[in-house]
């Protein structure tokens, strides 16, 4: 819900407790009644679909809580530098379902999983460290459910240590700590646990929650504990997710490989398979190949697992959402919206940023008249007036809209037009883009009162009749030094005439 509000997930639950809710976690299940009163407190006007509703009526999720599969805890490793987290995850990867079951070879895709003995799997984030972490939560990803903070033994608490645990703590997160190093001679496990308990650490030892194991990355000592903490922690916090209905995950990474491009989707519920639709951000995809991070291709995947997953149209983003879709034409649709949505904030902005420099020019320009009326008397204003004049010269912005047939084409003509200019006047590239010229496009060109470079696409005549009336130029060509030749005499048009 946060997320969906676009709020900041610690400032939602801050929200959630002034509205007397208490000890929410992130995956505390709010009914339909109190999610629109919450949203109704954003200025949101709720809409209760009665066709999906499942927690409106009578049993309330909670009860029914028991009958939800469980579900594998999402871990990520935090601590100082030099602490060991990227020892003790290469100890864990090599125990990782991937590792044993597909003959050893692991692939960094962003996450494995570990079965235990026990018949239980953790997921582990393979990116230590805590810029990744908040990476995630800033964009609204609440992915990490235990956070396992390491400390070295011989080391004990230090300045990032600290940091860690404050990042938990304001996320929320619960903390396991893991003493490592505890091979070495002078490791002193003891003076850890004190540091952690002044910090406000309670620690199990000194009548606390919160579970400490001692550990080696280097020698695997402990990491069998660890484990069983992590274990014994998520079946404390009863992690569950339903594996019917539609899938919901986040994107954990994202990139381009020789197959085409790939994202690791950590599943959050639902069962994702082969043939599924995904929308994430402003991209969508038809899953053709579900990879563990073994490279092998499996079947289908549940929550609480991490997979990586092809065929996306457009490259997602690290943390954004992903959503099935129930056919490739809602995806498209949602996804138009998304752009659309993004293009308007963006232009609102544009205009802010313009109207802005507008009326610094104005101003500039006034306080310029205003000192050269003075005339040749005002000898010690002269100076700033000159300057004034030739600053005000100076903010002469030419804005473009560019469009092109193709992204490698766009890229090309945005390098060439972007850089014409000089210090009296110059283009500027308000956006760029692929495909013919919209009415969008004609609307943010007539707002900025600049024009549009058609490369190697061109507009319809409705849309070219619109630009007409609204007084926009629409210069088409299909040669970059032909239409760098435009630009420029367009610039020199906006260049002061000599007196
Ligand atoms: P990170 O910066 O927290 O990821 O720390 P690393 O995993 O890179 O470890 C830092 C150094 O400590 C490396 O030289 C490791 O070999 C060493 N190290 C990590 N874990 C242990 C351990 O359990 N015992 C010993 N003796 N050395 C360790």
């Amino acid at each position: 819900l946060a997320a969906a509000l676009r709020v900041r997930f610690e400032d939602f639950v801050r929200k959630l407790e002034e509205l007397g809710f208490e000890d929410v976690q992130s995956d505390h299940v709010l009914n339909a009644e109190n999610a629109g009163l919450v949203a109704m407190e954003y200025n949101f006007e709720p809409v209760v679909d009665e066709s999906e509703d499942r927690d409106l009526h009578a049993a309330p999720v909670a009860e029914d809580r028991s009958e939800i599969p469980l579900r594998p805890p999402v871990v990520t490793i935090m601590g100082h530098v030099d602490h060991g987290k990227t020892t003790i995850l290469d100890y864990l990867r090599k125990s990782s379902v991937a590792a044993t079951e597909f003959g050893g070879i692991t692939q960094h895709i962003g996450a494995f999983s570990v079965a235990l003995s026990s018949g239980k799997t953790i997921t582990f984030l393979d990116t230590p460290g805590h810029a990744a972490f908040l990476n995630m939560r800033q964009r609204g990803a609440n992915v990490t459910d235990i956070v396992v903070l390491v400390v070295a033994a011989d080391d004990s608490v230090m300045p990032q240590t600290l940091e860690a645990i404050k990042h938990a703590q304001a996320a929320r997160v619960p903390i396991i700590v893991a003493i490592n190093k505890i091979d070495k001679p002078e490791a002193a496990p003891e003076r850890v646990k004190h540091d952690l308990a002044r910090h406000g650490i309670e620690v199990e030892d000194f009548g606390g929650d919160t579970q400490v194991v001692a550990v080696s990355g280097k020698t695997g000592q402990g990491i069998k504990d660890l484990e069983g903490a992590i274990s014994l922690q998520s079946e404390i916090l009863d992690h569950r997710a339903e594996t019917d209905g539609p899938v919901e995950g986040w994107v954990l990474e994202a990139t381009t490989k020789k197959s085409g491009r790939v994202a690791t989707v950590l599943v959050r519920r639902g069962n994702l398979k082969q043939g599924d639709i995904l929308v994430a951000g402003t991209t969508w995809t038809r899953v053709r190949t579900l990879r563990n991070e073994g490279g092998i291709t499996v079947n289908a995947v549940g929550p609480g697992m991490p997979v990586e997953v092809d065929g996306w149209e457009d490259q997602p983003d690290a943390g954004d959402e992903v959503l099935e879709a129930p056919d490739e034409q809602k995806a498209k649709d949602v996804v138009d919206w998304r752009i659309e949505k993004e293009e308007r904030v963006k232009l609102a902005k544009d205009m802010e940023a313009i109207n802005e420099a507008r009326k610094a020019e104005q101003e500039k320009r006034e306080r310029g008249n205003r000192a050269t009326a003075a005339g040749p008397d005002a000898d010690a204003d002269q100076a700033t007036s000159q300057d004034v004049a030739a600053s005000s010269k100076r903010s002469n912005v030419v804005p473009f809209i560019l469009k092109a047939d193709v992204s490698g084409s766009a890229e090309a003509v945005h390098e060439a037009i972007s850089t014409l200019g000089n210090n009296e006047v110059w283009s500027h590239i308000l956006r760029s883009g692929v495909g013919g010229v919209s009415e969008f496009d004609v609307e943010h060109a007539a707002a900025a009162r600049g024009h549009i470079l058609a490369f190697n696409t061109t507009a319809e005549p409705r849309i070219r009749q619109m630009a007409e009336v609204k007084g926009v130029e629409i210069i088409e060509d299909n040669v970059i030094y032909r239409l760098v030749n435009t630009v420029k005499a367009k610039l020199s048009e906006k260049l002061a005439p000599l007196v």
